[in-house]
């Protein structure tokens, strides 16, 4: 099965993707957490998004898409994948199809800004494996620490509030229109194409997994 879950910063893509991922065995792929992991080896790739990741801009489309091919080439992709954090902009959704990646799903996890910016603010993830919190709608077991490894979580740099905001606003323009892109090859093609599906993201995270496994069907 082959997956993309679209929504902002924020929606609860990372979150749900931890769940999805274990359910149907296929690997989770962040384009955020390869980019991160880049940064911290300290790269030649990790050195040129630094700065555009901390300031909340978008890495360019070319690299995320040659980032994202040579990915989905290995062996733990055979049976599918789930993207979380990508595609974000038309041409990324574009290459794909050029490269005839057969996707089967597109959900979209929906949530209002201000909600966002709560959430955001709260965010603690765990370096080492992507894990993800919030100091109080799913806190860890013990304050600060990540349930498995018993590792300090962080605070990401791009959570500020202020470059919370300059994200949102990329994403209604650069990311947002992949909803009506997806609507309408759906439209277009039918079985050939994705089947579109959207999720108010609102809710307990049980709530909103079980919304995420009745579209996966
Ligand atoms: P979030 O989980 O908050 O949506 P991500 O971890 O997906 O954030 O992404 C963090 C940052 O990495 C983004 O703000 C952007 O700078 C960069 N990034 C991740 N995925 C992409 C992508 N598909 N295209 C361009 N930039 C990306
Ligand atoms: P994304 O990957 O879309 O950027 P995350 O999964 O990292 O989003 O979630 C952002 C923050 O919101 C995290 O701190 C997470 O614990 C929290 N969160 C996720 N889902 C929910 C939910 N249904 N209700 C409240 N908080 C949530
Ligand atoms: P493990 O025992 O493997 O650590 P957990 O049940 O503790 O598994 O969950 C792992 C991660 O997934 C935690 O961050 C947890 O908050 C999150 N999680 C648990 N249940 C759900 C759910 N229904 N939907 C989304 N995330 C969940």
């Amino acid at each position: 099965m082959r997956v993309i879950l679209l929504g902002a910063p924020g929606a609860g893509k990372g979150t749900q993707a931890q769940f999805i991922c274990e359910k149907f065995a296929i690997p989770q792929i962040s384009t955020g957490d390869m980019l991160r992991a880049a940064v911290k080896a300290g790269s030649e790739l990790g050195l040129k998004v630094k700065e555009i990741m901390e300031t909340g801009g978008l890495v360019s489309d070319e690299i995320i898409i040659g980032l994202v091919k040579e990915r989905i080439q290995q062996d733990d992709c055979v049976n599918g994948f789930l993207f979380d954090g990508f595609p974000r902009t038309i041409p990324q959704a574009e290459a794909m199809l050029e490269a005839g990646v057969d996707i089967d799903h597109v959900v979209e996890i929906d949530v209002a800004d201000e909600e966002i910016v709560k959430r955001l603010s709260g965010r603690r993830v765990h370096p080492g494996s992507g894990r993800v919190y919030h100091v109080i709608y799913n806190p860890p077991k013990v304050e600060g620490k990540d349930d498995d490894s018993g590792e300090d979580l962080v605070q990401r740099d791009d959570d500020q509030e202020e470059t919370v905001r300059k994200r949102l606003a990329i994403y209604h323009d650069q990311t947002a229109p992949l909803v009506s892109f997806y609507k309408k090859l759906e439209a277009e093609k039918g079985a050939n194409a994705p089947k579109y599906s959207h999720i108010q993201g609102v809710g307990s995270l049980q709530e909103i997994t079980s919304q995420v496994l009745e579209a996966l069907q």
